[in-house]
């Protein structure tokens, strides 16, 4: 874990496992957790995050460990690390759990059979930015990953064959 990290955000237990907690107030806008990339996945594994169509990476303590909510109070932005910063969507109060949203990240195969979130509009079920409806998309404005900004734009043989690629084999979980 990073040291400018460790008085802003910190680690603790939920019911959903680890969680990550607002050790301080933060404002709209500002950046709560930077994510480092500590390494490149040859496949979406539960705690990795989606980079790019064929690019699934892991990211360092305290970002890998902030859990999924369908309201989440952070929102994620491409950062100089190659990985995503996780930036305050409203102010967030000290004490309270920081969330990203996975299908944020994710376009697709990220079923979390049983969203444990307890959002009043919760999906119940998240299988990645593809299947979003549009007013969520929007909701989020520029706080998505940034090559689900421009689906196609990177290479189609890749983003062809990611679609195809069904996920059976992934069994996510909310847990950390
Ligand atoms: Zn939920």
């Amino acid at each position: 874990m990073h040291l400018e990290n460790l008085t802003d955000v910190k680690v603790k237990l939920t019911p959903k496992g680890k969680g990550i907690f607002a050790g301080r107030n933060f404002c709209k806008g500002e950046t709560v957790v930077v994510g480092r990339r500590v390494m490149i996945l040859p496949e979406r594994t539960n705690h990795s995050f989606q980079f790019d169509f064929d690019l699934h990476i892991e990211l360092d303590e305290p970002a890998r460990l902030i859990n999924h909510s369908c309201d989440p109070n952070t929102g994620v932005r491409n950062n100089k690390f190659g990985a995503y910063d996780f930036v305050a969507l409203v102010d967030i109060l000290e004490g309270h759990e920081i969330t990203w949203d996975y299908e944020t990240t994710e376009y697709v195969s990220i079923a979390i059979p049983k969203c444990g979130c307890e959002s009043p509009n919760c999906r119940l079920k998240t299988r990645g930015f593809k299947f979003l409806p549009v007013d969520i998309k929007k909701k989020y404005g520029p706080f998505i990953a940034d090559y689900l900004k421009n689906p196609g734009s990177s290479t189609n043989e890749d983003f062809h064959e990611f679609v195809n690629f069904s996920g059976d084999r992934y069994s996510p979980t909310i847990l950390q």
